[in-house]
């Protein structure tokens, strides 16, 4: 039997942080008394001026730590600094950088954690998943908590680029191929399902799919995305591992990042990887792209500058990205060629 804390509170408005004493006096009252750390970065102290006034004006105590790096040592000295001044919550503001390292410190001394995200750039606002810098190594995912309740303000999203929103809608798409591939792994490798966390995946794309909101400047459009990346990082909660939500698209992003040097964000290449994992998969990706058009998102490799080469170097090396993750890369014979023609097809396909 696995045990799960969901979060308690999410809110997705306008003005959304003008709600976090309200939302701390009903859902967490013992913390709504107690000291609070507030992790965010250096510029976003200046952008969000007015936003981060409205924050603090709530908070009885507080204390703030502006993140310059994500790494874990720093989160675990954050997590030290919570244990030993008897902070009860930690709030993250901002993107991956200071919320993965909110969620880690959070989780490692124990205490609530309220999420405040500037992006909804990927899945990981909600996920039980930290990235951070391991020393030299790179970037490594540590096993975190989820927030203990979301504060997403619209008014923030919206003004974001909005290449990030796009982003985020690539990033659930995705989930569309890697349940194919979980269930292919279940069926082939001894993988474990999950049915409720398959439920919360499919439903998580299938509530963007079918949304009447299908727009990324809009509150109720900006709502469903948050809602969509949110149900995404619970089912990998309640599974207990990323796999209703990454398959070989992701196979294939890791791989970019390992490979290449580039400014692609994660979504985007989720979004050009479950494209051609669909089509491997040899299901018929025009569901994807018709959805992928009407949040105005692109496909297309060259449009985001991914070569061909580093198309095909990327699907060629994916499988060599995690060795113990079985997808559709273990069932079918790869070559430079395969990847090759796939490139040039969705080049012509993909808007
Ligand atoms: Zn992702």
């Amino acid at each position: 039997m696995n045990s799960y804390s969901l979060p308690l509170f999410m809110q997705v408005k306008s003005d959304a942080v003008a709600d976090l004493h309200k939302n701390l006096k009903m859902y967490l009252p013992k913390q709504s008394g107690q000291k609070a750390l507030i992790l965010t970065t250096e510029g976003l102290l200046q952008t969000l001026d007015s936003k981060v006034k409205i924050i603090l004006e709530q908070l009885r105590t507080y204390e703030v730590v502006t993140v310059k790096r994500s790494s874990f040592d720093f989160a675990v000295e954050v997590a030290k600094k919570i244990s030993m001044n008897n902070i009860g919550l930690v709030i993250g503001l901002g993107g991956g950088t200071a919320l993965d390292t909110a969620k880690y410190a959070a989780f490692v001394a124990n205490v609530a954690y309220i999420a405040i995200p500037t992006a909804l750039s990927n899945d990981g606002v909600c996920s039980p998943v930290s990235v951070l810098f391991a020393q030299n190594e790179g970037k490594h995912s540590f096993t975190s908590k989820i927030p203990d309740g979301l504060l997403i303000d619209t008014d923030i999203i919206l003004k974001t680029p909005r290449i990030l929103l796009e982003a985020g809608v690539g990033d659930t798409v995705s989930n569309y191929t890697a349940l194919y591939d979980w269930c292919l792994g279940c069926e082939e490798n001894d993988d474990r399902p999950n049915d409720f966390a398959y439920l919360l995946s499919e439903n998580a794309f299938n509530a963007l799919l079918y949304s009447e909101a299908k727009s990324l400047d809009t509150v109720p459009g900006v709502k469903m995305l948050a809602e969509s990346l949110v149900l995404s990082g619970l089912a990998m909660h309640v599974a207990g591992n990323s796999r209703p939500c990454s398959g070989s698209e992701h196979l294939f992003c890791h791989a970019m990042d390992e490979l290449f040097d580039h400014n692609i964000p994660h979504g985007i290449l989720v979004a050009i990887g479950s494209i051609a994992a669909c089509a491997l998969q040899q299901r018929d990706y025009k569901l994807l792209l018709g959805f992928l058009a009407a949040y105005g998102v692109s496909a297309n490799p060259k449009k985001h500058g991914v070569t061909e080469e580093q198309f095909v170097k990327a699907w060629m090396f994916a499988p060599q990205v995690r060795k113990d993750r079985y997808t559709i890369l273990n069932k079918i014979t790869l070559s430079e060629d395969l990847f090759s023609s796939l490139y040039q097809q969705m080049c012509r396909e993909c808007r």
